[in-house]
């Protein structure tokens, strides 16, 4: 993605519940980008693996569930349909079960490189101009030359209380609890609580979402006017 003729792309990491999707696509969304849900890709593949009734600690099952795995994943910011082999799992990759799993497939180095091929593929044959990435390794792995980079973060506490927002029916602790378990195995892989030199970070604990959209936005127009959009 270093390529100039691709779209113009935005890079953006965090940890859970740092706020990253809303944002991305929320971003997208206002300036008429493609938005790219890494993390998407990610649960859709341990689904598969829970699906055909494996362990996502079982690298062995998790490599035969990636042999040829091709999850259609939209880049329309308001169609965020994700499918697997003809079946919807939109929601199905937001469960609780899934988001357990999912550590237990992006640890495997070859299934991030085929994952991250994937991604250079969805967005080069996009035909946008833009487009917004968001995961854990895109400021630094995905699209490290990308234009602008930005880690999203905030504090625990508030990643927590944000996560259990959205589950409703949860248990709050249950939920801060699994929420910590997975940053932390996700972090001894990729480091997205520190930024890479070059990355802005945009710290949002203390910012609602307008403010924390309005904060983003000129880090893209500041370094959108640094560099050739077109
Ligand atoms: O962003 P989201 O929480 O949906 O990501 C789900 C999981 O996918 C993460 O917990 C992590 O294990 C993995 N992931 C990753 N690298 C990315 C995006 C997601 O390892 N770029």
């Amino acid at each position: 993605m270093a390529d100039t003729r691709g779209p113009f792309i935005i890079a953006i990491d965090g940890p859970a519940g740092s706020g990253k999707s809303s944002v991305s696509k929320e971003i997208a969304r206002r300036r008429g980008y493609g938005y790219l849900d890494t993390g998407a890709a990610y649960r859709a593949l341990a689904w598969l693996v829970l699906e055909r009734g494996g362990d996502t600690d079982d690298a062995a099952a998790v490599r035969a569930a990636a042999d040829g795995f091709a999850p259609v994943i939209g880049l329309d910011p308001d169609e965020r349909q994700v499918s697997v082999e003809g079946t919807d799992v939109t929601a199905a990759i937001r469960d609780p079960r899934v988001s357990a799993a999912v550590s237990g497939v992006a640890r495997i180095p070859e299934i991030r490189t085929y994952l991250n091929a994937m991604f250079h593929d969805i967005v080069a044959s996009s035909g946008r101009t833009a487009v917004t990435i968001e995961g854990r390794d895109i400021t630094t792995v995905v699209a490290p030359d990308a234009p602008v980079r930005i880690l999203l973060t905030a504090s625990p506490e508030v990643r927590a209380a944000r996560r259990s927002k959205e589950l409703v029916g949860e248990d709050a602790a249950s939920v801060a609890a699994a929420l910590h378990k997975r940053d932390a195995s996700d972090a001894a892989v990729v480091d997205f609580f520190e930024a890479a030199p070059g990355v802005e970070v945009v710290d949002s604990s203390d910012l609602d979402f307008e403010q924390t959209i309005a904060a983003v936005l000129s880090v893209v127009d500041r370094r959108s006017g640094e560099t050739d959009v077109d």
